[in-house]
């Protein structure tokens, strides 16, 4: 007798195990196969985690498999490996990891494999002569052979009662076809044959493939805006592919990147498969299904991407490695790169993480004096590939502009450098990272600011719909005539969003078309790539946008680059702003001047002097991260120090308060048992800096400490902190958050 421990697919800590059946006779089972079995009273979809041929439970309480859901492992043992690691590494139950690495259409039976029923001939030519002489008179029969003689062909198409005899005299059989449905794939650009490497790409490149024949290895390509990242990739892959082995390229969101899977389908063809949200489930299903069974051995996606069901990995490769996207906000609280690091690692794959702008983190592990295991090798591409040099990057001081009498939202320096580009017929583009109108609605007379009643966030005024919206929640509601608080007159819209710029536009230079690339603008499926498509096409010569144009667009008609309000992100309150600062403005410069034209870039600030600003003007990053580490070294902020949190949701603001501080308590007593005072810099209760978020309020357990040994149990003891019930309260646990707020 065999028996298979089965993973019930079903999240819960109570059933955050395996349970053992026995398997019946007949059934062929192997590991990471979907299966059904009896759970108490119902029956439920699980995975098998591993067969034996011993049960240490008495046989007669052992309970069968009942059926396999489909006849192959739907998780291969790479990923069950990962699926464990995970558990152990961000907290989750075994399940939700598994659940990750699946579409979900292929769990509770939703989605059918899409097949056709197809007929051949199983009579050789000679055959076929002899059974029309015996059958003269079954005209349809003769018909349906002949027409098979020249192929198969789907059933559908004949007589059904035709086709039943000639099956009874053993002259065809059915069989089922496989249809896979492709996705629509955004317009690849002509490409004749592969460029020329330039000396420092083809140096990567062959660093690489060295690496990748020789067990796999960690490397990170710092390569300025225009260096020719994309082309490393390629290289690597063909490679890969030369070696007969898969690879994954992962990048921050695939309907912000058309041009990148362009690029992959023009070169890679059938061979590239994506992995999306975007995608239709049936879609998703069949690029699964296409990487599972080896028609496709290049995976292109998202986040989840990382999780591709490809055997024998060659390479991962990272893009934009620095995006926070790659962060999951969903429990699993996982990251992509750290799991591609560890899948890479387990595969003896090359792990390849590229960006103009690293993250302080991932730039600090190439850096010399990093444990091996730790660490990263440094690639880098110092010029553009196309040998034309950056953009010449200026800043515009706000504040003199304001001086001078001049209350726009654009300097004169914009003004006529906009001038300029339109007379010459070149394209500029025009960034702010805030959609709507107006960030915010104020009371000249008391201060008063309009704020969303569920959320602690102050409301942006949309005027398309002459509505304040909040971003977060959603709300909306009529924008004020007198203010609710004093009943002044004197209630006014501050702060442009993409909206104003384009209206500003639109007034300033009636004769010049633009087109507006936000969250607004973007919600229909399609609608970044028919925005992208009528600026690629010269339709409109200016695009506006927010963060969403700032990174991997490749347009060579672009020459001049506005940054209209430098300061929004800044200002925020978190201790990675300047960080975000500096990488998009660094990305949006990238953008200009990629052509034979010299780019120009206009960065707007009221803080004209910030390092992060000067830096990113000069495309120095490493300037940049020397001056940022050092911060952060100072004033022990992560990576030299590791943030955890617990938030508390309540509706009543005591109870959340409450919450946080028995958790304090809590934590103290855990802290000193274990006796890790000395590693905690601090330590405490307090409300979040956002309040309210959905009607619910906020409060959170935060703590910093030192990398002193082990933080693991740590973070277990947190989690299981979050993890206690409590009426009326939600509680979620984060080790070094994505978000602050
Ligand atoms: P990055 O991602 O580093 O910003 P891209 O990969 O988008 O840069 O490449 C920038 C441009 O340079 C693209 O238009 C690309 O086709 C071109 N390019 C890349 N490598 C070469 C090369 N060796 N010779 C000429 N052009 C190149
Ligand atoms: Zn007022
Ligand atoms: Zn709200």
């Amino acid at each position: 007798m065999r028996y298979a421990n089965v993973i019930v697919d079903l999240s819960a800590d109570a059933v955050d195990r395996s349970f053992t059946y026995s398997v019946p006779d007949s059934m062929a089972l192997c590991e990471g196969q979907q299966v059904v079995v009896p759970f108490g009273p119902r029956t439920m979809e699980g995975f098998v985690a591993s067969i034996r041929d011993t049960c240490s439970i008495p046989p007669e309480k052992v309970r069968p498999v009942l059926r396999t859901v489909r006849d192959y492992p739907i998780l291969l043992p790479e990923l069950m490996h990962l699926a464990d690691w995970m558990h152990k590494k961000y907290l989750c139950n075994l399940v939700d990891a598994m659940r990750l690495m699946i579409p979900a259409e292929m769990r509770g039976e939703r989605v059918r494999d899409k097949t056709r029923r197809m007929v051949r001939l199983l009579l050789s030519p000679n055959e076929v002569d002899a059974f029309l002489r015996e059958n003269a008179r079954a005209k349809k029969q003769a018909e349906i052979l002949r027409t098979l003689q020249k192929g198969d062909a789907e059933a559908a198409a004949f007589s059904g009662s035709a086709l039943a005899a000639l099956v009874d005299k053993g002259a065809v059989e059915f069989y089922d076809e496989e249809l896979l449905r492709a996705p629509r794939i955004a317009a690849a650009p002509e490409r004749a044959a592969d460029p020329v490497l330039t000396h420092a790409q083809q140096r990567a490149a062959d660093e690489l493939t060295r690496a990748m024949s020789n067990g796999g290895d960690r490397f990170l390509l710092n390569g300025v805006t225009g260096s020719g990242k994309t082309e490393v990739y390629i290289r690597l892959i063909r490679e890969v592919l030369a070696q007969g082995r898969t690879a994954i390229v992962l990048v921050p969101e695939i309907a912000l990147t058309p041009q990148m899977v362009g690029w992959f389908h023009a070169r890679f063809g059938d061979d590239a498969a994506v992995l999306h949200s975007g995608l239709s489930a049936g879609e998703r299903y069949d690029e699964w299904r296409r990487l599972r069974f080896g028609k496709a051995r290049v995976a292109i996606g998202a986040r989840s991407a990382v999780f591709a069901p490809l055997e024998n990995l060659g390479a991962i490769i990272v893009d934009e490695e620095h995006e926070h996207t790659y962060q999951s906000d969903r429990r699993p609280r996982y990251d992509a790169r750290e799991v591609a690091w560890k899948r890479a690692e387990d595969a003896k794959a090359v792990l390849l993480l590229g960006s103009a702008t690293p993250s302080i983190q991932t730039y600090m592990r190439a850096m010399p004096g990093v444990r091996p295991e730790n660490r990263l090798k440094l690639l880098e591409l110092p010029n553009r590939a196309n040998g034309r040099p950056l953009p010449e990057v200026e800043i515009a001081d706000m504040r003199e502009e304001f001086a001078r009498g001049n209350h726009s939202i654009f300097s004169a320096t914009l003004m006529q450098a906009m001038e300029e580009c339109f007379a010459q017929g070149r394209q500029a583009m025009l960034f702010i990272n805030r959609r709507g109108h107006s960030s915010f609605v104020s009371c000249r007379a008391c201060g008063y600011v309009e704020k969303c009643q569920q959320c602690d966030i102050s409301m942006t005024y949309h005027q398309a719909e002459n509505q304040l919206r909040c971003h977060y929640c959603g709300a909306t509601r009529e924008p004020p005539t007198k203010c609710p608080s004093c009943g002044s007159r004197y209630i006014k819209f501050f702060g442009a969003g993409t909206q104003r710029v384009q209206e500003e536009m639109a007034r300033l230079f009636p004769n010049v078309r633009t087109v507006r690339m936000d969250l607004d603008t973007t919600r229909q499926k399609d609608a970044h790539a028919r925005i992208l498509e009528r600026f690629r096409t010269g339709d409109a010569q200016v695009l506006i946008g927010t963060q969403m144009i700032a990174k991997g667009l490749d347009f060579p008609g672009v020459t001049l680059v506005g940054v209209i309000a430098a300061d929004t992100t800044l200002n925020l309150p978190d201790y990675r702003s300047t960080e975000r600062t500096f990488q998009l403005i660094t990305q949006v410069a990238g953008r200009a001047g990629r052509a034979d034209c010299p780019g120009r870039v206009i960065v707007q600030t009221y803080d004209p002097d910030h390092y992060a600003l000067q830096m990113a003007a000069k495309q120095d990053f490493r300037a940049f991260y020397n001056r940022e580490s050092a911060f952060r070294r100072a004033s022990l902020y992560p990576p030299f120090t590791v943030i955890m949190r617990i938030v508390f949701f309540a509706k009543e603001p005591d109870a959340a308060q409450k919450a946080a501080e028995d958790a304090e308590t809590r934590l103290n007593a855990f802290l000193d048992g274990e006796n890790r005072r000395q590693d905690v810099v601090q330590m405490r209760a307090l409300e979040a800096p956002i309040k309210r978020l959905r009607g619910e309020s906020r409060w959170q357990v935060f703590l910093k400490m030192y990398f002193k040994g082990d933080l693991d149990a740590t973070a277990a003891f947190m989690q299981s902190l979050a993890d206690e019930p409590r009426e009326g309260i939600r509680a979620e646990m984060e080790v070094n958050p994505a978000n602050m707020y």
